[in-house]
C-alpha cells in the first residue's frame, strides 16, 4: 500500500501520540514522522524509541506536514491548534484524539486557516497508562476512531475525511463519521460517567471510616479492583474531559441518578423481581459486547484463575 501522507506530524507524545506513531509507522502509513512534546524528557524518550525526528517546539513540527495529529490532553488541544495554525500548510489536515469533541470542533473552526481541512477525531482505545512508554502498535486494532467533520459539503474536504479515514483504517481501526454533539453524548454513557462511577466509588471507600484501607484491598476481588482499574486513568485527562463534556456528562448523571433512586427503593421495598429484571438484561449487553468483539469472553476478563 503506498502512503497515505508524506509528513505526519504528532504533538503530544503519551500514550495516544505513541501509539499513532507506531501504528503508522508499522502500517507504513506515511514517508516521515515528527514529533513535539511539551516536555523535554518525553521529547528525548521519542527520538531514543526511534519514533519520529523531533522539532523543538509545535510550529516547528507542524510545518510542512500534510497531517497533523494533536495528542495532548484535552484542554490544551484548541490553544495548540491556535499556535501552530500560521505554520500549516495550505491542503493540510489538522486532527485530534481528544475525548471530548465540540469543544475540539469549534476551536478548530475559529483557528484553522483557509485551505486547511480541520477534522476533529476520537479513536475509542486506550489504556489506564500515560507517557510515550505505554503506547504500541496494536491500541487501534479492532477498534473505533469517531471523526466528526466540520459541517462541510465541499469535495476536497470530504476528500480530506476520506483520507483521514483511510488513515486509522490502515492502523487497524473501524471508523465512524458522527455529529460532534453526538459523539459527546455517546461518550458520555458509554466512557465519562463509567470513569466518573468509578472514581467515585474508589473515592468513597477509601474515605470509610468502619472498613480500613488494608481490608479494601484484601477483599478487592469481589468486584472493586475492577473499578480501581479505570479510577487509575489520568487525572489530568480525566479533570478536562469532565470540564470540557459538562453539558452531555450532567444531562447523562442526572438520568443515572434517577435511576440509581428507583433501585435503591425497590432494595428498600424488598421488589427482588425488579432487580431481577434489571440484572437480567444488563446480562445481555454485556454478552453484546462479547459479540461485537469488544471484549474477551473469557471469564474474569481472561485474568489468571489465581489472580
Ligand atoms: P498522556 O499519555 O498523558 O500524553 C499526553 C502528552 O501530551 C504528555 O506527554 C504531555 O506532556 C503532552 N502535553 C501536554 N500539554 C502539551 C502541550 N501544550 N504541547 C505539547 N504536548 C503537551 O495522555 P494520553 O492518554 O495519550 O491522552 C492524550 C489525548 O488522547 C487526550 O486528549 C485524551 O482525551 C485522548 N485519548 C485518551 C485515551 C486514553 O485512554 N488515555 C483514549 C482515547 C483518547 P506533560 O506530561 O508534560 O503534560
Amino acid at each position: 500500500m503506498p502512503p497515505i501522507y508524506r509528513r505526519v506530524c504528532v504533538i503530544g507524545c503519551g500514550l495516544i501520540g505513541s501509539s499513532v506513531l507506531r501504528a503508522a509507522r508499522a502500517a507504513g502509513a506515511a514517508e516521515t514522522y515528527v514529533a513535539y512534546d511539551r516536555s523535554a524528557e518525553v521529547r528525548a524518550r521519542v527520538s531514543e524509541l526511534g519514533l519520529a525526528e523531533v522539532a523543538d517546539t509545535a510550529e516547528d513540527a507542524a510545518r510542512g506536514a500534510d497531517l497533523v495529529v494533536i495528542a495532548s490532553p484535552p484542554a490544551a488541544i484548541g490553544a495548540l491548534a491556535g499556535q501552530i495554525a500560521s505554520a500549516l500548510s495550505s491542503g493540510a489536515t489538522l486532527t485530534d484524539v481528544g475525548s471530548a469533541k465540540q469543544a475540539v470542533l469549534e476551536a478548530f473552526e475559529a483557528v484553522a486557516p483557509e485551505g486547511v481541512f480541520a477534522i476533529p477525531g476520537h479513536p475509542v482505545a486506550g489504556t489506564e497508562q500515560s507517557g510515550p512508554d505505554a503506547g504500541f502498535a496494536e491500541l487501534f486494532a479492532n477498534r473505533w476512531t469517531i471523526l466528526c467533520p466540520l459541517p462541510r459539503k465541499d469535495a476536497p474536504y470530504l476528500e480530506a475525511v476520506e483520507r483521514l479515514s483511510a488513515f486509522w483504517t490502515a492502523m487497524g481501526s473501524v471508523v465512524e463519521l458522527m455529529e460532534a454533539r453526538h459523539h459527546d453524548l455517546v461518550l458520555a454513557v458509554t466512557s465519562h460517567l463509567p470513569h466518573l462511577i468509578a472514581y467515585n466509588i474508589v473515592g468513597t471507600a477509601a474515605d470509610l471510616e468502619e472498613v480500613t484501607e488494608s481490608e479494601v484491598m484484601k477483599f478487592s476481588a469481589g468486584g472493586f479492583r475492577d473499578f480501581t482499574r479505570i479510577a487509575a486513568s489520568d487525572p489530568v485527562m480525566w479533570r478536562d474531559v469532565f470540564l470540557l463534556n459538562k453539558d452531555a456528562v450532567l444531562e447523562i448523571l442526572a438520568r443515572f441518578t434517577e435511576d440509581l433512586q428507583a433501585l435503591s427503593r425497590a432494595i428498600r421495598w424488598g421488589e427482588g423481581d425488579k432487580l431481577e429484571a434489571l440484572f437480567t438484561r444488563t446480562r445481555a449487553i454485556r454478552k453484546g459486547i462479547v459479540a461485537a468483539g469488544q471484549e474477551s469472553a473469557e471469564p474474569n476478563f481472561g485474568r489468571n484463575r489465581k489472580s
